[in-house]
This record gives structure tokens, C-alpha cells and sequence, in this order.
């Protein structure tokens, strides 16, 4: 009675190994493979390539983003993914006015020994580009000497009961606010945080310009050119010595305006000479670029998954270059490198993804909007859609995910379970105007993530944004863990 003892305790263990054998979560060795070969060296290659001086910052409807869009577009060819549409064109054009800054310098004349009125001399600064200042990056060209009137958040809202405005003659002046509004959560408040809101508000006020008042001077293209306006902004350290004539400072103003949530507005005594030289084209073109890889299921291959980063970034004004390595030339690497991993991949999940490099998100998100609403044809519905923004810094990322479908968290949940560099999934509730692409997809019902590198993002928006500052590891971890997450969700 030897054997079958033997045989009872082989059949015991083989029925003990089973669930280990078949474990759900096991991923298949062909899967594992691909992920395990996309290269973090790629993604830095193609973010270096992307920041480079060729490609001047990649302002959208400009000729160095056009360049470089049609750089990504070979790219996509290359690895033999599917173009757009049926024209065989990978590129999506829209509308997309632009302006370029060549030149531009601030004076500020502030009151010394204030006496009576008539009596006031000045001390002047001149102020360096970047350090100090920068133009927004829509202003019309124009040499003002005006005052400077403060003016809180810039935010008039009577039918919020609120208005910056209020008491104030800002006709002919310059106006001086922070970004911001009176409360954070009190979302009807968004609209007016609008760079083109407050900008709209202030010219029509009869304000030359608004100048903002920022932590850091930032290259910032999101506005409308307006005829005869000029919008800058000044660091809070130049905005100190503005603020000196009251006794005040910018962080004492700002805790006030927080803290109270009622205006505080006033003329100044200080003076602002604003020169700029700027070219605006309106009838600039915008691109984004899109390719796809078909499903292999012959019904659910009519669902897409939608992976996408902005591809373009502030450009080149004053003779500097805003390359945007991380800001994001690094989450455009990560998009264009998980397109050919999937491409090359030999079996393929069921439904099909599309990877989309969109333009004008500095501008205000248009890009995507557009792209949102003109989804390509010839698709049922789209079941996800990512996006990925400054993947260039750190050593970790955070995730935000629409609450529905559970699948979406489950297939991020288990694909970090591989990689491990997910440090927090949270969910998306609302999108507001600092939301990234992935809004317009979530305001039409579309399920969401995001994804970025926990950073720091040094240098946002300025020049030292550079490829010296990226990190090929972090871009290839997210890489991987997206890969897997979007061939779960595209294969479920
Ligand atoms: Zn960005």
C-alpha cells in the first residue's frame, strides 16, 4: 500500500500549488517581457530631442512646434502604428492663435520720503527679465509710464458679491493683483480665475495692464492678445518693494485678502514704465498628433482607450528658451514610448488605444478640447482615457482616477502591484482651470487617470526647465506601470 500513499501525497501538493500556479494576478511572460524592455534611455532620448534648441519651446501654431510635431508624426510612422484617419495623416489641426515676445523691459518708480502730493521723488529699478519680470506671453507691444493700483484677486464679481474693483479708478493705471480667488472652495468663484477672465475684466476696466504678482517670474502663454494691453507679472520680491510705500508686504496682503475674503484695493503712489515688443500671429495653426494600434477583438476593438500628454510648451521669447523637459516633453517621451512598446508587441489587448500628443494645453487646455470634441470616427465609445504630465523628476508618482469604473483602479492597483512606484491614488471629483488634459475627457463623462512624478518640479515654466534636471529612471517606472495598466483595462 506504498503507491498509493506516494501517489495521494503528490496529488496533495499539486492541488496545494494550484492557486499559486494560476494566481490571478499573475501577468503572462510575454507581458512581462514587454514591460520589462521599455527602456527609461528611450524616453530620455526622445524628451532630450523634444527640448532641444531646434524645436524652440514648442509654443503651439509656431514653426518650432510645427517642426516638432511633425517629428513625433515620423516617430509613430516608424514604429508602425495606425495614423489618425483615412488622409493617412497623424496630425490634427485647429485653430491656434500665438504671439512672440522679442523684447521687453521694466521700470518701476517707486516714492522716496513720500511728502504732500507734487512733492514725491522717485527712486527708479530697472528690473531683469526672468529674475525679476517676465511679459505674459500674449501681450501687444506698447511703451506706457502709468501708475500701479492694487487690486487684490483682479476678480469683479458683483453677482458674487464681490468686486477687486470696487472704489478704485484703475483708467489709464496699471493694475497689480495675485492669481487667486477670495475661496478656494467655493468653486463659482473658477470662472474668474480665468487668466482671460481677469485679463478681459481689467481691459475693460480701462486698465494699459495687469501685472500679476507671482512667487517666481513664470513663462505663461494662457491668454487672448488683446489690442493695446499689456500684461505682465513681477516676482514678490520686486512686488516687497512696491508694497514698502504702505508699510506692507506681499505675503502680509495676501494673508489679509485670505484670511478676511473681502477686497482690499488702493492707488500707489509707485509708477511702472512697461515696454514691449511683440509679434502676434492670429491665424496660427495647432496640432495635435495621434496614432493608434488596433484591438484584436473584432467587437471590443471598436472601444478605445485614449493615452495622452501635451506636447507643446511656452517657446522662445526675449531671446530665451523655455524648453519644457519635464513640463512636457518628459510626458510626451512617456506616451510616445508606451506607443512602441504596444505596437510591437505581439499580441494585442482587445480593445484599441490611441496615443495622442496634444497641443495648447499652456494655452488653456485646447488642445485637448478640441480633440475631445472631434473624437475620431469609426469607434463605439472610449473607455479610458490617461494623461500624463511632468513625468521628468523624482522618485515616485501620484495618480488621480475617476471614481467609475472600479476596473480603472483595479488594473492601476494591479499593475503597481509589479512596478511599485504608485505612492497615492486619488480621485478626480472636479476639474477646475488648473486641470491638466485630461478635463475635457472628464467633463464629458469620459473615466479618467492622471499621472505625474512626484517632482520636484524645479524651474516650472522658466529656463532652467532643461533636460539636466530629468531623471530616466522615474520616466521609465511610469512607463511601465502605465504599459501594464493600460493593457489590463484594454484587455479586461
Ligand atoms: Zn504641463
Amino acid at each position: 500500500m506504498k503507491r498509493p500513499k506516494i501517489l495521494f501525497s503528490i496529488l496533495a501538493i499539486i492541488i496545494l500549488l494550484i492557486p499559486g500556479l494560476l494566481k490571478a494576478d499573475e501577468l503572462p511572460a510575454g507581458l512581462k517581457k514587454a514591460a520589462d524592455s521599455i527602456d527609461p534611455l528611450l524616453a530620455y532620448q526622445l524628451t532630450r530631442t523634444m527640448a532641444s534648441p531646434e524645436f524652440a519651446g514648442r509654443l503651439t501654431g509656431d514653426k518650432g512646434y510645427t517642426r516638432a510635431a511633425k517629428w513625433a508624426e515620423a516617430r509613430f510612422k516608424e514604429w508602425g502604428l495606425k495614423p489618425l484617419d483615412s488622409t493617412s495623416s497623424y496630425l490634427q489641426p485647429y485653430p491656434s492663435p500665438y504671439t512672440i515676445i522679442d523684447q521687453a523691459s521694466m521700470v518701476l518708480h517707486l516714492p522716496v520720503n513720500p511728502g504732500p502730493e507734487g512733492q514725491i521723488k522717485y527712486q527708479t529699478i530697472e528690473l531683469e527679465p526672468e529674475k525679476d519680470f517676465l511679459p505674459l506671453l500674449y501681450s501687444d507691444s506698447g511703451y506706457l509710464t502709468a501708475d500701479l493700483v492694487f487690486v487684490g484677486w483682479g476678480i469683479s464679481a458683483p453677482e458674487l458679491n464681490y468686486d477687486d474693483y470696487a472704489g478704485v479708478e484703475v483708467k489709464g493705471k496699471f493694475v497689480l493683483c495675485f492669481r487667486g480667488t477670495p475661496d478656494r472652495r467655493r468653486t463659482e468663484f473658477q470662472h474668474h480665475d480665468e487668466h482671460r477672465t481677469r485679463m478681459k475684466v481689467a481691459k475693460d476696466k480701462g486698465a494699459l495692464g495687469l501685472i500679476y504678482i507671482y512667487p517666481t517670474a513664470q513663462a505663461n502663454p494662457n491668454g487672448d492678445w488683446l489690442k493695446g494691453f499689456m500684461p505682465g507679472m513681477i516676482t514678490e520680491k520686486i512686488a516687497d518693494q512696491i508694497f514698502k510705500e504702505i508699510n506692507s508686504t506681499t505675503s502680509d496682503l495676501k494673508k489679509a485678502l485670505e484670511t478676511y475674503k473681502r477686497p482690499i484695493s488702493f492707488a500707489l503712489k509707485s509708477r511702472l514704465t512697461y515696454s514691449v515688443s511683440s509679434r502676434h500671429f492670429p491665424d496660427g495653426t495647432g496640432y495635435n498628433i495621434a496614432a493608434w494600434v488596433e484591438g484584436s477583438d473584432p467587437k471590443l476593438k471598436k472601444e478605445l482607450i485614449i493615452i495622452g500628454g501635451h506636447f507643446d510648451h511656452c517657446g522662445q521669447h526675449l531671446g530665451l528658451l523655455f524648453p519644457g523637459a519635464d513640463d512636457n516633453a518628459s510626458g510626451s517621451a512617456v506616451v510616445m514610448t508606451l506607443a512602441k512598446a504596444l505596437a510591437s508587441l505581439n499580441s494585442k489587448p482587445k480593445r484599441s488605444v490611441m496615443f495622442v500628443l496634444f497641443g495648447g494645453e499652456e494655452l488653456g487646455l485646447q488642445g485637448s478640447t478640441y480633440f475631445a470634441n472631434h473624437l475620431p470616427s469609426g469607434f463605439e465609445k472610449v473607455a479610458a482615457m490617461f494623461n500624463f504630465d511632468m513625468e521628468g523628476a523624482g522618485d515616485g508618482a501620484w495618480c488621480g482616477i475617476s471614481e467609475e469604473p472600479p476596473a480603472l483602479k483595479e488594473a492601476i492597483e494591479r499593475a503597481n502591484k509589479e512596478i511599485n512606484i504608485i505612492r497615492g491614488i486619488n480621485i478626480i471629483r472636479g476639474v477646475g482651470v488648473r486641470s491638466s488634459d485630461f478635463a475635457p475627457f472628464f467633463l464629458k463623462g469620459i473615466p479618467c487617470a492622471s499621472i505625474g512624478s512626484n517632482g520636484p518640479h524645479l524651474a516650472y515654466h522658466g529656463t532652467g526647465d532643461t533636460i539636466y534636471r530629468i531623471n530616466p529612471e522615474i520616466m521609465g517606472s511610469i512607463a511601465r506601470v502605465a504599459f501594464l495598466s493600460i493593457y489590463f483595462l484594454a484587455n479586461n
